[in-house]
């Protein structure tokens, strides 16, 4: 008898957008996916990405089950002798080398995935490192940090209410491609395209003509990594001009003196030639922005993975409160999700740290109980006390994500001991003596723990498993627990209390923490209905409507006075670099690397995990190197010619697109491709294998009040 086909909703989790989708399937076969127009947070809004949840399911090339590496190939092990080898050789180098031999880095899919947010970090703990590493440090830490010394806590950062803003301020970032980062936003076209419909605008700032800019009313051209000077001047301009209108937060901002004797020497006039943006079109801008009755500044990746990245983050939040659009519909605002990170951890006091400990080379400090990922390699090849001999990587592929990927493969290659949680053999993992891989995506249950709190509107959804795993597979959190009993049972430090903890599964995780959150039903009277917990959302499976954002301030504040501190004196400092790096210095210290270098987005790809799906990666080279038409007739470079990009750490050969969407003097390549390296077992990634951006990026390139990697702005000189 024919299976009957059935319909499966759930939340994608594959980027940051949260879309909802209907899938129907027969047995366990996928028969199709599509947008789940009931969804209240997506509205049946989905993009191309949605069908890699089907094609990673199918890929012949998952692992599903323990392998180990000999010198004849993967071999497949038991979970029980895999979790033997692997405790046994990790508190072996730590008995011998002391308890930071052990590193660990975690990437960006452990965000997406509610296993890993739920019991990562008993796990980490339990490795007693302070060699730790993750995509933070590589993506948007620099948002952490302003919110931290702005507003007393590094998960309290405020998204922009694109809902009902009238005037949206887009500074390196490309939605339209990216469906949104740091700001949850399902079918963001069509958001972007309801402002303009009620009479609104939004500008971007970029040093390309991305496909958001294509759709703004205005686009400017800015230089790399100048954007801080930009927006120094805008808030210059608030005070010159009188613009700054504070509102309803008169009350809870402190230091605005401060602020507006640190910035009054970045005028317009002083910025214009560096940034590339005329002083009267700085000046126009800003009050246009001030004068909108709901404006909102958002910047993204061009601002947050670039030298100045701390500054720049402190600058958009200062834009947003000087005009009054902080905390204000239609301005910046801060989420009160169901399952509320920033609530519980503001009770419990774990709101953040700065400069706990510092890495043992380069001497940066940690933030958040992390290294930056741009020294990984150099703890690791540094030989004396605190080297790093062996690395856990969970989900994470930094040979391609972080910068000089090509000295982070050959210090993998170097460690005595390495582990992968993982499901791919790829350029990182190959270097494992085991792989641990995980049930994933279809097999797994979803609720968004991160996303949901950085969404444009606040709902609540969790999808169930689809495809039950088999008896052999085992899911992400029960690696991580099997994991952390055996180390701390080896170093004879069972659990302290926390028995409880180990009974409990995601689901009933969720369920405690949405019942005691601020819609549920046990500590606080429901805002809505009975009260959010599992059972309602299981009632509810295209998701829970909460409601628009809220104001939250000055409750939401975690400062030791409760107050918004506009001008923390960390950063304030950090202005001495940027006007010697920016305004001071003279071009002529290029050392012949005449171009500057900045990474890009494609709707079809998310960073390097997603191009083993045939359908998402085939068709015309994405992989290229995009230059401006003066800059390429100048190296007498012609379309499709294959040039060489090369930098202070590196070169690649890729072909080049002559394309005047790029600004002169700016050269751009998309991340996560490189797919070319010996032994990785992702044949369609291998067969479409692009050139690493991160074989040009430069590891010493970090913004130093951050610790984030600078991947934008990097010096390059290309030739034919
Ligand atoms: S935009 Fe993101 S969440 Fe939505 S379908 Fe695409 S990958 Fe999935």
């Amino acid at each position: 008898m024919t299976e009957a086909t059935q319909t499966h909703y759930r939340t994608c989790n594959l980027c940051e957008a949260m879309c909802g989708i209907k899938i129907e399937y027969r047995g366990n076969e996928v028969l199709s996916i599509k947008g789940d127009e009931d969804d209240p947070f997506s509205k049946g809004h989905i993009c191309p990405k949605a069908t890699a949840l089907q094609d990673i399911y199918e890929d012949p090339d998952r692992l599903k089950y323990p392998v180990r590496r000999t010198d004849n190939g993967w071999e497949e092990i038991s979970w029980n002798e895999a979790f033997d080898e692997v405790v046994e050789n990790l508190t072996a180098i730590q008995a011998e080398h002391g308890r930071n031999a052990v590193g660990i880095y975690q990437g960006n899919p452990n965000v997406h995935n509610l296993g890993t947010m739920l019991f990562s970090p008993p796990f980490v703990r339990s490795l007693r490192t302070k060699n730790r590493f993750s995509a933070t440090s590589s993506d948007q830490l620099p948002h952490h940090f302003a919110a931290f010394f702005m507003f007393g806590h590094q998960l309290l950062m405020p998204v922009p209410d694109v809902d009902r803003t009238d005037f949206f301020l887009i500074l390196g970032a490309n939605p339209i491609a990216s469906n949104g980062s740091l700001m949850t936003a399902a079918g963001i076209g069509n958001r972007l395209k309801d402002l303009q419909k009620r009479g609104g605008k939004f500008i971007v700032i970029d040093p390309r003509y991305t496909e958001t800019a294509k759709r703004a009313d205005a686009h400017y051209f800015i230089k790399p990594a100048t954007d801080a000077l930009l927006l120094l001047a805008m808030v210059c301009t608030l005070f010159e001009e009188n613009l700054v209108e504070l509102g309803r937060l008169e009350t809870i901002v402190t230091q605005l003196d401060d602020l507006r004797e640190t910035v009054k020497d970045f005028t317009p006039e002083r910025v214009a030639d560096v940034t590339g943006i005329s002083a009267d079109t700085i000046r126009q801008l800003t009050r246009d922005f001030a004068n909108a009755d709901r404006a909102v500044a958002y910047g993204r990746i061009g601002l947050s993975t670039q030298a100045y990245g701390g500054v720049c983050n402190w600058l958009i939040n200062c834009l947003n409160i000087l005009t009054g659009n902080f905390d204000e519909a239609g301005g910046a605002m801060f989420t009160l999700p169901a399952f509320d990170i920033v609530g519980l951890t503001s009770l419990t006091g774990q709101v953040g740290n700065y400069d706990r400990w510092r890495s043992r080379v380069r001497d940066v400090p940690a933030f958040g109980g992390e290294l930056p990922s741009s020294i990984m390699a150099e703890e690791i090849l540094t030989e004396g006390d605190g080297q790093i001999k062996a690395m856990v990587t969970v989900a994470g592929n930094p040979v391609l994500s972080t910068s000089n990927g090509e000295q982070l493969d050959e210090a993998f290659e170097s460690l005595d001991y390495m582990v992968s949680i993982d499901i791919y053999i790829n350029e990182t993992t190959r270097h494992a003596n085991i792989i641990l891989p995980p049930t994933t995506g279809l097999e797994t249950e979803h609720y968004d723990l991160v996303f949901h709190y950085l969404a444009v509107r606040n709902t609540a959804k969790y999808s169930p498993i689809l495809f039950e795993k088999d008896d052999n597979q085992r899911h992400d959190w029960q690696i991580l627990s099997e994991l952390r009993d055996r180390l701390e049972a080896k170093n004879s430090r069972p659990a302290r209390g926390k028995d409880w903890f180990r009974r409990l599964t995601p689901r009933k995780l969720v369920d405690m923490v949405l019942r005691t959150g601020p819609y549920g039903s046990w500590l606080y009277p429901p805002v809505s209905g009975d009260g959010i917990n599992i059972h309602t959302l299981d009632k509810n499976p295209h998701g829970v409507d909460l409601g628009a954002l809220v104001p939250m301030l000055p409750d939401r504040l975690t400062t030791d006075d409760s107050m918004i501190h506009l001008a923390p004196e960390i950063i304030v400092k950090d202005l001495q670099r940027v006007r010697e790096d920016l305004l001071d210095k003279t071009s002529a210290q290029s050392n012949g690397y005449d171009l500057h270098l900045i990474g890009r987005r494609h709707l079809r790809s998310n960073n390097s995990w997603m191009h083993n799906s045939e359908r998402l990666v085939r068709g015309k080279n994405r992989c290229t190197v995009m230059i401006h038409p003066d800059d390429a007739q100048s190296r007498k470079i012609t379309n499709g010619d294959v040039v060489t990009v090369k930098s202070r750490v590196g070169e690649v050969q890729v072909e080049a697109e002559v394309t005047d969407t790029i600004m002169r003097g700016v050269v751009s390549i998309p991340h996560g491709w490189g797919h070319h390296r010996e032994g990785i077992q992702m044949d369609v990634a291998s067969e479409y294998a692009g050139v690493s951006v991160n074989d040009l990026t430069d590891d010493q390139r970090i913004d130093e009040l951050t610790g984030n990697a600078a991947f934008n702005g990097v010096p390059v000189v290309i030739t034919k």
